[in-house]
């Protein structure tokens, strides 16, 4: 690709930094991803020169920090290729965009009996908000199964379906194993049945041009953190059809138009949905966030990420004894595996002091190791400033703790 890696390295001072007298090597990006400094200067910026409330004000602070604050909103709605401005939500991240539309939904159109279905490789995030709506209102969730690869089985999910079927919701891309789903293809069957679709793009978004629109997704839910911008912030995009039709998740300050002791009228969208003070800085760093994968290219990041992917899989491939869990044909950024009978996080505390990054345990997906019968995996997962070299690292280090273990 046309980006220098590792000139574009030096633009994150986190990388640039010796962890156990070694130089650091990054690969749990799927938990969150480092920020360069026009994201940490977005957001110290904003703090010393415009902080201040947003919508609320008349003087010139309040005003700035508005339209810097707006204008995030249509970098998402421009990044996503969303067709309206409203129809972006500003929220704490895909924990708390799941959350909403659960609630809301269940809301107005479950009722006991009704069915949902999602699938068994889901993100906490996106099963237990389902789950608690599913106990309150006596709602019957139905899961769509996997093979040994990792990969979704279709005619299971179409068998699936019946009149009582009211929502669909599954992730993009799995952060356990990697796989992407084919979500526009499973769109168009709920679709066909008259049943909307709520995806969790958490690990789509970072890694590959995703267009709402094409998908013609009903909900899509995402993180900034997992976008090398900060935390505690996330987006819901909703089609305004079913925002306009859905009650507010939560009361409070500026999702009201008017109130009297008898009456409220909620504001318009998107400001149903965002009670209270927003996150105005990280709001403000999130596009800063944007600008930054734009300048790279989302091609160019995808490129680059699956050829780390590629080589990831040979390279540990060639280790004695390790088993990959994971091996659908389309998958992004993760790869997650085990070797011999050695604890995962045995594994992970020796990796870790070799100076690598990686993440150990269940990955918010326990459903997911229940299935392979394990108590969890070691997970390494790329982002755009990754080389071959990281993996040289991590494979070196698998090999060590081996040595060790063996
Ligand atoms: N869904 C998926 C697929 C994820 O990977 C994650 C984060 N690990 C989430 C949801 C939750 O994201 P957040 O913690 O930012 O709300």
């Amino acid at each position: 690709m046309s980006v220098d890696i590792n000139s574009l390295k030096k633009e994150f001072p986190i990388l640039n930094q010796e962890v156990y007298g070694k130089s650091y090597v990054y690969l749990d990006n799927a938990a969150t991803t480092q920020k360069p400094l026009s994201v940490i200067d977005e957001l110290t910026g904003f703090y010393k020169t415009y902080n201040s409330n947003v919508h609320r004000g008349v003087h010139y602070l309040s005003q700035k920090a508005t339209e810097v604050f707006e204008s995030s909103r249509d970098k998402v709605k421009a990044f996503i290729n969303a067709p309206l401005r409203e129809e972006i939500i500003f929220t704490k991240g895909t924990t708390d965009s799941v959350n909403l539309v659960a609630s809301s939904f269940a809301r107005s159109f479950l009722k006991e009996g009704d069915e949902i279905i999602i699938s068994a490789m889901e993100h906490h995030s996106n099963m237990i908000p389902w789950r608690i709506v599913a106990e309150q209102y006596g709602v019957k969730l139905k899961y769509i199964s996997f093979n040994e690869d990792g990969v979704l089985s279709f005619d299971q999910f179409l068998s699936l379906f019946t009149d009582k079927t009211r929502i669909v919701a599954v992730g993009h891309v799995s952060n356990a194993l990697g796989t992407i789903h084919p979500v526009k293809e499973m769109i168009a069957a709920a679709h066909k049945r008259s049943v909307p679709v709520l995806i969790d793009g958490a690990q789509a978004v970072p890694h590959a041009n995703v267009d709402v629109k094409d998908l013609d997704c009903d909900f899509y839910c995402f993180s900034a953190h997992k976008m090398y911008g900060p935390t505690g912030v996330g987006v819901l995009y909703g089609k305004k059809e079913w925002l306009e039709k859905l009650p507010p998740y939560q009361g409070g300050g500026e999702m009201i138009n008017t109130v009297t002791l008898d009456k409220v009228i909620y504001n318009e969208l998107p400001y149903k949905f965002e009670a209270g003070t927003p996150n105005v800085a990280d709001v403000v760093a999130f596009g800063a966030a944007i600008d930054f994968m734009k300048r790279l290219g989302i091609e160019n990041i995808a490129v680059h990420e699956d050829q780390l992917l590629q080589y990831a899989h040979k390279r540990l491939g060639e280790i004695d004894s390790i088993r990959i869990y994971g091996n659908a044909p389309d998958k992004a950024a993760v790869i997650s595996f085990l070797v011999g009978d050695i604890h995962p996080y045995d594994m992970g505390t020796i990796i870790d002091k070799m100076g690598v990054a990686v993440r150990t345990g269940h990955h918010c997906a326990e459903p997911v190791m229940e299935f392979y019968n394990i108590p969890g995996t070691i997970r390494a997962s790329f982002g755009i400033y990754n080389t071959t070299e990281d993996i040289d690292r991590l494979v070196e280090a698998v090999e060590r703790a081996k040595q060790m273990f063996s």
